[in-house]
């Protein structure tokens, strides 16, 4: 799960992670209260007005409506509000959103961290996320920090440092000291980043987390060192032990369709292509998406029922199915272990009369216990709905279907 950057900051302070301050507000008439009370909080005279949205990219990224970008500079309090107002309830296009852009709802007022000293701030690229291959933690770090981290990551991997963590003793503090000297920092620099490390690690740890990513971290020009941006992902399936964190949940950034699936208790997930498909089981809905391919299709959508279906699954799952405009056809491959083919059979009848006009073909396939008898209902139901047993039939009619 994708959280806002404000709210993976409260998170990073809750750690003892240093941040960059700022408020969050949802209007432009809170934005000059919010500005001074951080200005009385920290001090700063100048703001960064910052689009909150689940994509990255912001500074570079345009608010369509006002030209804006996503991450601008306020140098005074007064200049506060008009930037905010430029930013909030705009679409904001980004190299991450998609031309269609996201809506900004909320925008965090931060203090200015860029300050003038005795030297230049710099940026840094740090983060910790979860190494599938070796099974470990892992954490990546940068001096190229900044917002073109990916063209660095593509063009100069070496670039991109790499301390792998044994799940057995943790972070050690060698590891952190590694890293902040790769970094090329020294004195208390150096001390402060070792602190930051730790203390997110820590965070990332104990949230469960996937993945933290910090870009930039930056060094002031007085070397203390702060996260400037945070980009959380909580593993969805330990949110169950963190209800606090499954609070911060913002269904208006989610595709409205996954979230109705998610109510449903339908793994579901939407993709550009024309044929629908509703499975049983993940490795079967894969099969199944590779079918399609072969069948000259492009799947539709991921859509896995789970092991119990019934028939309000499966309408739940049709009506899902059915908003999605590009859909030509709908393969049903259910494979009948725990729930048996002729009650999905009776489900599926029953789904499509209660929805009534199905206007794209249907072509359902049921094997394992009472396939026969599940073909037979779907036969008998006189609705305009093909059945299959042998996946290469289902993938010839979704052929026929399609041409
Ligand atoms: P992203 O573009 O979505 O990754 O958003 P970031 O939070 O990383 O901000 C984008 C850029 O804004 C950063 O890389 C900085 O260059 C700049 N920025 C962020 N905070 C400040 C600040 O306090 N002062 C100044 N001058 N620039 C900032
Ligand atoms: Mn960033």
């Amino acid at each position: 799960m994708n959280i806002h950057e404000y709210q993976a900051k409260e998170i990073l302070k809750n750690y003892g992670v240093a941040i960059q301050q700022g408020v969050v507000v949802e209007s432009p008439e809170k934005a000059t209260d919010a500005a001074k009370t951080l200005a009385d909080q920290t001090g700063t005279g100048w703001f960064v007005v910052k689009a909150q949205i689940h994509a990255g990219g912001r500074g570079k990224g345009k608010v369509q409506e006002t030209d804006s970008n996503g991450v601008v500079l306020a140098k005074s309090l007064e200049e506060v509000p008009e930037k905010v107002k430029n930013i909030i309830g705009g679409t904001l296009v980004t190299h991450q959103t998609g031309p269609q852009g996201k809506k900004v709802n909320k925008v965090l007022i931060a203090e200015d961290v860029y300050y003038p000293g005795e030297s230049d701030p710099k940026e840094f690229y740090l983060s910790i996320l979860l190494d599938r291959a070796k099974g470990c933690n892992v954490i990546m770090a940068s001096t190229e920090g900044g917002m073109d981290i990916e063209e660095v990551a593509a063009a100069t991997p070496e670039k991109i440092i790499k301390e792998w963590i044994d799940p057995g003793v943790g972070l050690q503090p060698f590891q952190a000291r590694k890293v902040a000297f790769a970094l090329g920092l020294e004195g208390k620099a150096m001390k402060e980043m070792v602190k930051f490390i730790f203390a997110l690690y820590k965070a990332y740890e104990s949230t469960d987390s996937s993945m933290f990513e910090i870009n930039p971290v930056l060094k002031t020009s007085d070397d203390k060192i702060l996260a400037v941006d945070a980009k959380v992902n909580l593993d969805e399936n330990a949110l169950y032990r963190h209800k606090d964190l499954a609070e911060l949940r913002d269904i208006t950034e989610e595709d409205p369709l996954e979230v109705e699936a998610g109510k449903n208790g339908l793994n579901y997930v939407k993709l550009d292509g024309n044929v629908g498909c509703m499975v049983n089981g993940a490795g079967l809905a894969m099969a199944t998406m590779d079918i399609i391919k072969l069948s000259g299709g492009d799947p539709a959508n991921f859509l896995d029922v789970g092991g119990g279906a019934n028939a309000e699954t499966v309408e739940a799952g049709f009506r899902i199915i059915l908003k999605d405009p590009n859909v030509k056809a709908i393969l049903i491959n259910i494979f009948g272990g725990i729930v048996r083919c002729d009650r999905v059979a009776s489900g599926v009848v029953e789904a499509y009369k209660n929805i009534g006009e199905i206007n794209v073909p249907i072509i359902v396939r049921l094997q394992g216990t009472n396939a026969e008898e599940g073909a037979k209902i779907i036969e008998e139901s006189g609705l305009q709905v093909t059945s299959a047993i042998l996946l290469k039939d289902a993938a010839q009619k979704v052929k026929d279907v399609l041409s």
